[in-house]
This record gives C-alpha cells, structure tokens and sequence, in this order.
C-alpha cells in the first residue's frame, strides 16, 4: 500500500457535502473515506461526477446518525444520506461472497477499507481518499496504473469476470474512455468470458452502452469491443462484418465529442432495415424516444448526401425532427471519408443557410377544421389532401391561405 501519497491539490466545492457526511462519521469514531471513481477522477485532476463514501459504520448506524437517509441496496450495504440538498451513497466496507447469478454476491459481509478494496472492479477504482488530510489510501496498487495509463482487474481477472459480466463491458468503457491500455491478462480475460455478456440484461447493457458511446473514446470503445468479441454478444444474433466495423469507427472518429449517443448508436446499425433496428432498440430496452431517434437517424442517414437535389419540402421536413442536428453530424461524418466531402460538406452548409427558419415548420394554411367546414368526410383522403397542400405550403409554390384554401377544393373536386 502507498501510504504517503497525497491528493496535491484542495478537494472541489463540489466534494463538500460528502466531506460533511465523512465529518460526522468520524466524530463517531468510524473511518470515513471517499471511495472509487471519485478518488480516480480527481487525482486524474477531471471532475467527478460523483462523491461516494465508504465506512465501516453499518447502514443501520449511518441511519442512526443522519436526519434524511434512504436504505437503496441495504443487503450490500448501501445508504443514501441527504446534504446540503444531495443525496449522497454511502456504503458500508464489504466482502462479496460467491455470486451464482453473474450479476449480485449471494452475500456479503462488513469488512474494512482493505476488504472492501478487493471487491470492486478495477484498481484504478479501488482506491479511497481520506478527507481529512486528503491522503490516497491504495490497497491495490491503483496510483501506480493509473500514472501508467492502465486498466487491470483487482485479482483474478477471470474470477471477476465470471462473478459479474458486465465488468466486461466496464473494462472497454474506462479503457476507452481514460484511453488506458487494458494490461495483457485482463485483455485475455475478457476475450474468453466475452460469450458470459448474453447472460446480462439488456437494460444493464443498454445502460453501459449509453456512457460507453455517449461521450468521446466511443471510436476506441468499438475498437475494443470488436477485438475482444463482445460487440458479437451485445444482443441475439449481433454480428457486423469487418467493413462495417471498420467504416462504423471511421464515422465515429469524426462526429464531435459531444454528439448524442442515439447518433452513435444509429452510426453502429446504418446498414439495418427499420424493422431490425425497432427490434435491437427493444431487446436493448431503450425509451421509445430513443428509438425513434435511432430509427430515424439510421433510415435517414443517406438524405442528406446530394443537398442540392433535395426538394425543399423534404428537406425542411428533415430540418423539423429533433434529430436534424445528429441527422447532419452523420452526413457530415461520412463525407469527411469521401474524395468531394469537403465540397458536399460546404454545399449542404450553403442549402441549409439559405432556408430561413421560421419557413421550416410553419403554422398550416389549411387544417382538418377547414376540410370539415368544406363538407369532406374524415377519412384516408383527409390527411392526404392537408399533406399535399402542407408540401405545396413548404416548398413556397403556395404562399397564402386564400390560395391553399383553392387547391383544398381543387383536391377534394378531384378526390369525389
Ligand atoms: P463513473 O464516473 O462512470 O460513475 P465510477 O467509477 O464512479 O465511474 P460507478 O459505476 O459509479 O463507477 O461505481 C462506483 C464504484 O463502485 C467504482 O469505481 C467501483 O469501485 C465500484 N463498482 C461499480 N460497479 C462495479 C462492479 N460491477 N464490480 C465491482 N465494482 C464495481
Ligand atoms: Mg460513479
């Protein structure tokens, strides 16, 4: 254990109300200490999105001691206490005992901070951080992989695969994401349990997916998933071929860091048909927001292509959806890897700059109200008639109601 180490700068404004909560803990004789990604986070100088505490105070005692707490995971010794208005996680040092469901330890009992190291993930996320003299507690040799850029599993790398798979896809998402070398046992670990990831939910990986290619490092993330196989086991029946693997991680290198992962995701599917794309997006349980977007994103990923030839109508609709912004980061990512994607690139650019907004989705000359009124009965030809003059309305060759109130009766004569 390094024992002298030291975190060489003051703790953030945001670590305060964790702080507090470790304070009081310790005026009641217990050891409190800020644990895992946090203690990662911070000595890597990132932000952190969270403070977590761990104490060998039980979780029935951390109730005693604290006004608002909620008990989530009481069995594995967790409890959430509310400060200054956050709700903190605070957990009980523990020892996982055999896990026989690849996901939760059958048991687990109290231990101290030692114990407690050896049952989390990986040694970059096992070290803790004592905020009173702000020294880096590291059981497991966590300073020193983390200063060489690398991820390792804390013992047995094949043990702590089998005891819970989804460490699995973990390992490719800090990996990815610190851009760390997976150290050579832990890589073959996770290369012979890769088949295990079936075996977890798909919530849980919908989940894992989100962080994984929400953010940047989702180019290495897909690298590392497709060389270690998992990509194959994400859902049934996954499979890529090695070109579309390798023209997915071109177009994910190029779309900002920021891009959503919905883009990302739809990036992974561009080949599929909508019906199997709605099909992985379920399996995945994904919102039925997120799986329109893919959807939409996946089958209209190509619209973009020959800007000049979209008719306006077409285009201002794909400028209305929520997803045009993605929808453009796609285009563009797959022109950064054609021979004129410069010029398609500034073309689009040029189309788009010359709709004026207010025009993408206006208010309709002509609705449902004015069809009653002129005597149609509603059925199929309704929404065909309010879609026809809707294009006309779009594509500016109709520019008043007086006129799209005209081409309604035109419509509706021809129609009956
Ligand atoms: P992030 O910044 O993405 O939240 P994190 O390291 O805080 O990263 P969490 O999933 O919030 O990750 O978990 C907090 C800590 O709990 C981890 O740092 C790790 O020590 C431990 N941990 C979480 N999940 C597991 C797991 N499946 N197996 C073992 N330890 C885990
Ligand atoms: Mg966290």
């Amino acid at each position: 254990m390094s024992q002298f180490a030291r975190l060489d700068m003051p703790l953030p404004p945001e670590a305060e109300p964790a702080i507090r909560v470790a304070d009081r803990l310790r005026e009641d004789g217990h050891v409190a200490l800020l644990a895992g990604g946090c203690v990662r986070d911070l000595l890597m100088g990132a932000a952190p999105s969270d403070y977590d505490v761990a104490t060998d105070a039980t979780p029935d005692k951390v109730c005693r001691l604290f006004r608002a707490t909620r008990k989530v995971g009481a069995q594995f010794g967790v409890v959430l206490v509310r400060k200054r208005g956050e709700w903190i996680e605070v957990a009980t040092f523990r020892a996982d005992g055999r896990y026989s469901d690849g996901r939760h330890p059958d048991q687990v009992t109290f231990s101290d901070a030692c114990g407690d190291a050896q049952r989390r993930d990986f040694t970059i996320n096992g070290m803790f951080l004592d905020p009173s003299d702000n020294s880096i507690i590291d059981y497991v040799g966590g300073r020193d992989d983390l200063d060489a850029g690398v991820l390792r599993a804390i013992g047995d790398p094949i043990a702590r695969f089998g005891e819970d798979h989804l460490r699995l896809l973990r390992a490719v998402r800090f990996a990815a994401r610190l851009d760390f070398q997976i150290e050579p046992a832990t890589l073959a670990a996770v290369k012979s349990a890769a088949t295990m990831l079936v075996r977890v939910s798909g919530e849980r990986i919908r989940e894992e997916l989100e962080k994984m290619l929400g953010r940047r490092g989702r180019c290495i993330a897909v690298r590392l998933m497709a060389e270690t196989g998992l990509l194959h086991h994400l859902w049934p029946n996954a499979s890529w071929s090695r070109g579309q693997i390798e023209a997915a991680q071109s177009l994910l290198a190029c779309i900002p860091d920021d891009a959503p992962f919905e883009l990302a995701f739809a990036i992974l599917l561009a080949d599929r048909d909508g019906m199997s794309v709605h099909g992985i997006c379920r399996d995945l349980t994904f919102s039925n927001e997120q799986r329109e977007t893919t959807a939409w994103l996946v089958g209209h990923h190509r619209d973009l292509d020959e800007s000049d030839a979209i008719a306006l109508a077409s285009l201002k609709r794909l400028m209305a959806h929520p997803a045009f912004a993605a929808l453009r980061m796609f285009a563009e990512a797959r022109f950064a890897g054609m021979s004129d994607g410069g010029r398609r690139t500034e073309r689009l650019e040029r189309r788009i700059g010359s709709i004026r907004l207010d025009t993408v989705q206006p208010a309709p000359f002509v609705t449902g109200d004015d069809l009653i009124a002129a005597g149609a009965v509603a059925g199929p030809v309704f929404s065909d008639v309010l879609d026809e003059i809707y294009t006309r309305q779009l594509d500016e060759t109709i520019a008043s109601r007086e006129r799209a109130l005209e081409l309604m009766q035109r419509l509706l004569d021809e129609r009956t």
